[in-house]
């Protein structure tokens, strides 16, 4: 037997076939391992800003004019009011209002399989905002907790999806305002 086909596992031979078997010069079954991928192009479209704007490290969200109620992430449209909301600039801090540790990664694209495991999924609750905010949040497991105060920071790394462009990363003690 060679070995010319690298994605090879196996092949399976039934050590012995029924009497009258119509397949039996089909029963032996080579399995090999094939990776799927695709690229496409998608539009990011009345959201765009936000994510332009991380570049920039400026944090968006929308805001209502009808409710007041303000989006982050972003909503073209207000769901409750479906009035077209306005774009306003939010100072990036926040609060963890719930977190998850992953360890093990889905690996869906260049960015998550950058990440080491475990990692931190938070959703956030941005100061001056309604609606929380589910990102990655760079702390150890052990230092995540309902009730920590994180900021937006910004990578200086290229990134593959702008949406990497930002992460949370928790408010130092020096960091903190005085009350
Ligand atoms: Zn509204």
């Amino acid at each position: 037997m060679t070995e010319k086909v690298r994605s090879k596992i196996d092949i399976r031979v039934p050590e012995s076939a029924p009497a009258g078997d119509a397949w039996a010069q089909f029963r032996g079954v080579e399995r090999i391992a094939m990776e799927l991928t695709q690229s496409y192009k998608y539009s990011l479209g009345k959201y765009s800003r936000f994510f332009m704007e991380l570049e920039n490290g400026r944090f968006l969200a929308t805001r209502c004019h009808g409710c007041g109620k303000v989006y982050a992430p972003p909503r073209p449209l207000c769901p409750n009011c479906l009035a077209v909301t306005d774009w306003v600039e939010l100072s990036g801090e926040g609060v963890v209002k719930t977190y998850s540790v992953l360890r093990f990664s889905p690996g869906s694209n260049d960015d998550v399989r950058a990440l080491e495991t475990p990692y931190v999924l938070a959703y956030v609750l941005l100061d001056g905002a309604d609606t929380l905010f589910p990102h990655l949040l760079k702390a150890a497991p052990d230092q995540a907790h309902s009730g920590l105060r994180v900021r937006v920071a910004y990578s200086d790394e290229p990134v593959h999806h702008p949406i990497h462009l930002m992460y949370f990363v928790p408010v130092a003690d020096s960091e903190r305002q005085q009350p």
